[in-house]
């Protein structure tokens, strides 16, 4: 089993974690209400674990134009 990352936004894929090397305190699961862990978590048929989050260049992007975060999708 492994942990996806992928931008919400753009798609970019920012990295595989397995879950052999971090725990999900590691990860920061413990922060996060179960809500939103159930809306950016999506585990995949095989048991793997995508988690959708926001790059570093998409989040620069929402914190200068707030009312793109209304926008499900966008192209860079
Ligand atoms: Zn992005």
């Amino acid at each position: 089993m492994a942990i996806y990352y992928h931008c919400r936004q753009c798609g970019t894929e920012m990295g595989t974690i397995s879950t052999s090397e971090a725990k999900q305190r590691d990860l920061g699961f413990d922060v996060l209400s179960r809500q939103d862990q159930e809306e950016m978590m999506h585990v995949d048929q095989a048991g793997h674990v995508h988690m959708d989050i926001l790059c570093e260049s998409c989040h620069e992007a929402t914190a200068l134009n707030p009312e793109l975060h209304e926008q499900q999708r966008w192209v860079h």
